[in-house]
Formats: structure tokens, sequence, C-alpha cells
């Protein structure tokens, strides 16, 4: 069965990006559908940093209250750990504004607060189990999206003045347009792993530097949500040398896990993240705009690709939803015009990742041929106004703590990075409690 709808702005995918666009667009008046493949948000570790900018942006759209009730964690400063100390690398207690530091919340919870709030607008429709699968075309120009609904396997159609993929950085819309992102060589992969967490653990992130390995926790209240750094491409070979000498090296970098590794059962416990640094050269055609993640993909150095996405759609709501609501086709120089706000700080952060790749991590991050660690690092004694010894400390970071004005530098770019966006006025909401149905 193939029915026929239309709206005015159509975005692909229900994440950051879909979800915030989809709020901002809807509380324009514009009418807005978002269609998502999944039933609900709730799926594997996609991230859970909601840096200080968006904070922001939730005070500003009202909904600073409703996050604050959502169980989450906060970090305000980011710390390595060498093998003889702790090393603070960045500070967020002197962050501009009123938030100093970065929330940790599961990315499902953060989703599900942004689509509530959407819904409680008239014009915001959320598809659930509906996925993309071709693009319609009036000539040359995309007018919408041909989904399948997931549940029967019934195909739709919705028109649109204009489509917006947020379908993340495997985008299947961005594929049927055409567009090949340029990839940027990346040295590392990512294995995701949980361990439990005790209450005389530390609090919040926590990263770790020895002997070419390298990882990084996130606290999640009661586990660890660990990321550990293998060399790219060394995913078999390191399966192949077994959980045994996994947990070894575990252990040997931070020892102080070591007493719950066998809940590590067996790898297939350990995902792997191909990490992928991309771009597009062109966010847009008639008729299309891509953001987020489909159109530049980020490592997942400083976690801050939810917050470029959530960025890019606030731009994108702020310059094209006035042509939205006048009702006409949005020219492709609006289209272009997102890009060129949104591009440079992009390009930005990602030289900036690249630069973190291979100054802290190329040639060090781990491969099968790594030796284990067998030395217990001292851990997690604070004393980061003690001068780090030169040897164990990347020059980036060294150079950061060196110059004093570069200091505060690190924390900024993470938690605010270099083009907050604010949500236009016609967005704004007092800020709202969370509603009577939510209770
Ligand atoms: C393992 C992992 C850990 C990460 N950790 C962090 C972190 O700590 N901090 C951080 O800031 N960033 C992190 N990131 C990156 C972050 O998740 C992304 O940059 C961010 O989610 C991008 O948002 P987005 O809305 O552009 O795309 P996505 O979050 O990828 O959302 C895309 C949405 O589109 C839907 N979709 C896909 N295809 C279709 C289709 N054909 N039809 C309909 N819907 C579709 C998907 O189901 C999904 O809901 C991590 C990423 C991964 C994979």
């Amino acid at each position: 069965m193939l029915s026929n709808e239309r709206t005015t702005c159509l975005v692909v995918g229900g994440g950051p990006a879909g979800l915030i666009l989809g709020l901002l667009m809807a509380r324009a008046g514009v009418e807005t559908t978002v269609l998502e493949k999944h039933a609900d948000f709730l799926r594997d570790f996609r991230g859970d940093t909601v840096h200080a900018s968006t904070l922001t942006l939730l005070d500003e759209l009202g909904l600073g209250e409703r996050f604050a009730a959502l169980p989450h964690r906060e970090i305000d400063r980011v710390q390595v750990q060498l093998d003889t100390r702790t090393v603070q690398v960045g500070d967020l207690s002197r962050l501009p504004g009123a938030h100093q530091h970065i929330a940790l919340v599961p990315q499902w919870d953060f989703l599900d607060l942004v689509a509530d709030a959407a819904e409680e607008e008239p014009t915001f429709t959320l598809r659930r189990n509906a996925e993309a699968v071709e693009l319609l075309r009036d000539g040359a120009r995309v007018a919408g999206i041909r989904y399948r609904d997931r549940t029967d396997g019934s195909q739709h159609e919705v028109r649109a003045s204009l489509t917006v993929a947020c379908d993340g950085r495997g985008s299947a819309v961005r594929a049927a347009a055409g567009l090949t992102p340029r990839s940027f060589g990346v040295p590392i992969d990512v294995w995701w792993f949980r361990l439990p967490r005790y209450d005389t653990d530390p609090v919040g992130g926590v990263g770790r530097i020895s002997g070419g390995q390298f990882a990084v926790m996130i606290d999640r209240g009661d586990y660890w949500q660990c990321a550990f750094l293998i060399a790219k491409g060394s995913d078999a070979a390191m399966r192949a040398a077994g959980v045994e000498r996994f947990r070894e090296r575990i252990a040997g970098l931070l020892p102080w896990l070591a007493d719950r590794l066998d809940a590590l059962g067996s790898l297939d416990d350990v995902k792997l993240l191909d990490v992928k640094l991309e771009r597009l050269r062109t966010w847009h055609r008639d008729g299309l705009l891509l953001i987020g993640d489909a159109a530049h993909a980020m490592s997942p150095v400083g976690g801050v690709g939810i917050n470029l996405a959530v960025a890019d759609a606030v731009a994108a709501a702020r310059l094209l939803a006035p042509a939205l609501r006048a009702g006409g086709i949005v020219p492709r120089s609006l289209l272009r015009r997102v890009q060129l706000r949104r591009w440079w700080p992009t390009a930005l952060v990602q030289g900036g990742q690249r630069i973190a790749h291979r100054a802290v991590l190329s040639g060090r991050a781990t491969s099968a041929d790594t030796p284990v660690p067998t030395t217990a690092p001292t851990g997690l004694a604070d004393d980061s106004l003690a001068p780090a010894p030169t040897a164990t400390l990347p020059l980036v970071l060294r150079l950061v703590r060196r110059v004093p004005m570069l200091r505060g530098l690190p924390g900024r770019l993470i938690a605010i990075g270099p083009l907050p966006e604010h949500a236009p006025e016609w967005a704004r909401r007092a800020p709202s409690p969370r509603s009577e149905l939510d209770r």
C-alpha cells in the first residue's frame, strides 16, 4: 500500500540534529515531519556528552529544568591519568555563561526530552519505524522521501518543500543524492565495553594514557562506559589474541578496575567503533540540505559530535524557517548560507581532531603486538599543579600547560566550541518543568 502526504519541512533521522531541527521548525510554525527508522531512541552507546553550549541552548528553549531533572553526571574538568600523576588539561570552572561543566546523560534520555517538547507543538509529527529508502524528485529538485514502515513493510511517500538529511554518518539520503564525503585518514578505531562502577570509584570522566595505550571511561552511575583505542584495522588480530589478554591489558592500564574484569565474559561484550572523519564538500542540492554527521562524521576525540550536530540544526532553523513559513521554495542560496556558517567551525574542530590523532595517538594506539603493561601506575592522585614529566606528556598537552594563555583553551573548545549557536527569539520559551504527562 502506498500512501501520500505533504509537509513543509521533512527531516530524515531523529538523532540530535534531526530532533532539534524538528523542534525549532515546529516552534516557528512550520509544518514539520521527522522520519526515524527505529521505534525508540534506546540504542547501544552513541555518546553521552551534552556540552555547556547545548545546555545554554536548552535554557533558551525553556527546557533547562526538564534536562536538570534527568539523572545525569557533571564534569567540570578534563583530566588525563599518566603513569606518575593525574594531569588537568582543561578547567571548565572558568567558562563564561551559566554552565561551567559538561553533562553526561544517556543520549536516549536527551532525545526523549527533545522529542517530547517537539510533540507539544501542533505543527510537529514524528513518524517512528519510518525508514527513508528513496528520494522523490520534481525534475532535478528533491521533492520528498519514500519511506518504508518497518512494522509492516508498507511504503509511503511524503512530499515537502525542503528535505533535510539528519540520518547520520551512514546517511542513506546522502547516498541517494549521489553525494560522497571526503574522507580523512584516521589511525584509530575504538573498542567499547562496560564495567561495573563502585561508589568508591572516581566521578565523571577519566582519561588514561600509558605505554602507547589510551582509554577513556565515562561515568554512567552504576557502570563505566569504557573506550579503549586500538590501531586502525587491528580489531581481528586483537580479538584473535583473546579476552584474557585484553583483561590483562586493562588491568595493567587501569589497576583499580582489575577487581571486576570478569564482567567481560568474552570479546562479544566488546563492540568495535570504526572511527571515521569525513566531510561533504557540498552540503546541499536543490530541495535538500544535509547536516550533522550526514554532512560531517566526527572522530570521538573531544566527544563533540552531538554538540556540532545540534549547532548545525539551530543555524539551519534560524536561516531557513522564515522562508519556509512564508510558504515558498527555499532558494539554493539560503542552503548555501547554512553550509557557509557551519563549515568553518566543523573544519576547525575536525582539524583539531586530526592534530590530536597525530600528536597524541598516531602510531601509539594499541595493536595486538603492543606489550601488555606490567608497571602499575599510581593512578588517581590529583597533583595537577605539579609539573608533569615531559617525557610522558604529549607535545600538545605540554604546550597547553606551559603557556598561560592557552590553559583555558581546551576546556572552552570542547565545552563551548568555536561557534555556539543560540535559539532564535521565536523558538525561546520561559522555563517549564516537566509536563503533567511526564509525572
Ligand atoms: C559509539 C559512539 C560514541 C560517541 N560518543 C560521543 C560522545 O561522547 N559525545 C559526542 O558529542 N558525540 C559522540 N559520538 C558522535 C555522536 O553520536 C554523533 O556525532 C551525533 O549523534 C550526530 O548526530 P546526528 O543527529 O547527526 O546523527 P545520529 O545521531 O547518527 O542520528 C541519526 C538518526 O537517523 C536515523 N536514521 C538513519 N538512517 C535512517 C533512514 N534511512 N531513515 C530514517 N532514519 C534514519 C538513525 O536511527 C538515528 O536516529 C559518538 C558516536 C558513536 C558511534
